[in-house]
């Protein structure tokens, strides 16, 4: 299948006037993270009629907070779930090749400092390797204690014996959710960011459309679909929640959200293009320090919680256990003035199926698929990396329930992401236009295209997220267009009010420019 590959624009008022069209769609999903956004893809990729909201911006949830991994899983091999680390491994290789300008391969070394350490680990690497087969990246290699400083130079050398080397990928998050918006776009469907779902439509006991908030200017909608998709990560039991209380049937919660923290230092700290990946701290839990967009990222932690906060802090033991454990395996420690930006995702682990009377369809026990009485379906869990299977997987249960008639999958396997072109840099590297990939020469011929205000950003780039990529606000630009929130937030800071002007200029009238800085504080905020 091939589409138009020039950029749409994504004008709010057009955006509202389509979405206000009487009109029934073959699928209506509430949720534009990953999850959401896959499934918006490949349905209108198969010529389904579609329609997202998202009641923030698109990847403002847990979408746009991950590790940054496009990974088979190695921790889920030492489970032995030999098919979900294959399924994700094959989806590592589909992700990299269908957006080369934001997913590109890592190598990650583990050093050891125990003789034991480099074979253990090595074996269950190159079954790692075995399992990927033709979508191997690269071998997996030994390395002696030289090769593994010469990978990574700052890490402590006292008890240094070795290492091993194995590949797997990185991206960028939140531009990825950007572009897979984008292509569903492309492909016909409408998405619409800043409004949310506040109800479900029902009839004779069946879920027929949904009641939605502009979040921007109050007002109410309707859509009505053949099918409704619950892809909202950890907030989906909301929604079966109201669901449930239509129908006479009480939905059982089954997410369990757990909070992931990272931080990030400057590339000093670790200069270099490997990740250092300590599979078993001092208690047992694991560490990455990924080179990240010209920055260094130190993470993560998994702590449960029972709020669903938009913005959740830190707890201090994260904090301490991620400067910890850093310190332990480099040569400087981080202390707590180097952090440039704290961030804070949560994860929707699902819980065991209940026996509320839900179906429960899961392909793999990563992620879950439930199609209720009404025949809402709510997807959940799983990974950033295999948001396409997962798609694929909530089409089938469409499917096998008759809300939708069958179409051919697959068609999204090789489907190259809207701007999909290699440019030559890493995303290691320092944020700048190679991010654009082929919508580079589109960006660089707005106004403003020599005049950077910051960190790689320019103003032509604010222009092109206003006008193309679906930013309203300061936030928008700052933590999901550049990732200058998660890089370094006090140089956000120091930006957003010249983006807040840019975005007025491209007819934003209320850009959120105090909400912005009041959450850039956050972001720099140490728990205590
Ligand atoms: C700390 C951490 C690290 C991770 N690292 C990795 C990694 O390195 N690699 C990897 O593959 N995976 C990783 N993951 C997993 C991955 O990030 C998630 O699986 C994925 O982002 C979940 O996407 P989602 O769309 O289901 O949820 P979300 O991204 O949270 O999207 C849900 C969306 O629903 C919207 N919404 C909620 N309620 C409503 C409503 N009523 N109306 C409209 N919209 C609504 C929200 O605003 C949100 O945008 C990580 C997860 C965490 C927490």
């Amino acid at each position: 299948m091939t589409f138009e590959l020039s950029a749409l624009p994504t004008q709010r008022a057009d955006l509202i006037e389509r979405l206000k069209a009487p009109h029934t769609y073959d699928i209506a999903i509430i949720g534009g993270g990953a999850t959401g956004l896959g499934v918006a893809l490949d349905a209108a990729a198969r010529g389904f009629s579609v329609v997202l909201v998202d009641s923030h911006d698109f990847a403002k949830g847990t979408s746009s907070r991950a590790t940054k991994l496009v990974h088979g899983g190695v921790r889920y091999l030492a489970q032995g779930n030999i098919s979900l680390v294959r399924e994700a491994l094959h989806e590592r290789t589909r992700l990299l090749a269908n957006a080369p300008h934001l997913a590109q391969p890592l190598p990650f070394v583990m050093p050891s400092y125990k003789f034991w350490e480099a074979p253990f680990y090595g074996v269950g690497l190159k079954m790692y390797d075995a399992l990927a087969g033709k979508a191997g990246l690269g071998a997996t290699e030994f390395l002696s204690r030289a090769e593994t400083l010469r990978d990574l130079p700052t890490v402590r050398e006292k008890g240094l014996k070795g290492g091993v080397k194995y590949w797997d990928g990185q991206f960028d998050d939140a531009r990825l959710a950007l572009a897979l918006a984008r292509s569903a776009a492309r492909a016909g469907a409408l998405l619409v960011n800043y409004c949310a779902a506040t109800g479900l439509i029902h009839e004779a006991g069946k879920v027929v459309g949904l009641q939605l908030t502009d979040q921007e200017s109050g007002q109410a909608l309707t859509v009505r679909a053949k099918c409704v998709v619950n892809a909202a990560g950890v907030w989906v039991d909301q929604l079966r929640v109201l669901d449930g209380q239509a129908i006479g049937h009480e939905a059982r919660p089954m997410v369990a959200p757990s909070q992931g923290v990272h931080i990030v230092v400057d590339r000093g700290f670790l200069p270099t293009d490997h990740a250092l990946l300590v599979p078993k701290t001092a208690d047992g839990r694991v560490l990455f320090a990924v080179p990240w967009l010209g920055k260094t990222i130190l993470g993560t932690t998994d702590t449960p919680r029972n709020d669903l906060a938009r913005e959740p802090m830190a707890f201090r033991e994260e904090l301490d256990f991620i400067l910890g454990e850093a310190g332990r395996y480099l040569s400087r420690a981080p202390a707590p003035a180097d952090i440039r930006s704290i961030w804070v995702g949560l994860r929707p682990l699902v819980k065991p199926p209940d026996d509320d009377g839900d179906r429960t369809q899961a392909l793999s026990r990563e992620h879950t698929v439930l199609v209720s009485k009404s025949g809402l379906v709510t997807v959940t869990g799983g990974k950033w990396t295999t948001y396409r299977a997962m798609a694929e997987d909530v089409l089938d249960n469409c499917f096998a329930r008759n809300l939708l008639p069958q179409r051919p999958g697959g068609v999204t396997a090789s489907l190259l992401l809207v701007g999909a072109q290699s440019s030559g840099h890493r995303i290691s590297d320092a944020p700048g236009l190679h991010l654009y990939g082929s919508d580079a020469a589109r960006v660089l011929a707005l106004p403003g295209s020599d005049r950077e205000l910051g960190g790689g950003l320019t103003e032509a780039m604010v222009r092109f997220a206003a006008r193309y990529e679906y930013a309203r606000t300061v936030e928008d630009v700052l933590a999901r267009r550049s990732r200058l929130l998660f890089l370094d937030a006090a140089l956000a800071k120091s930006l957003a009010g010249a983006v807040a002007g840019l975005l007025e200029e491209e007819g934003q009238a209320a850009p959120r420019l105090a909400d912005f800085l009041t959450l850039a504080d956050q972001y720099l905020t140490l728990p205590s």
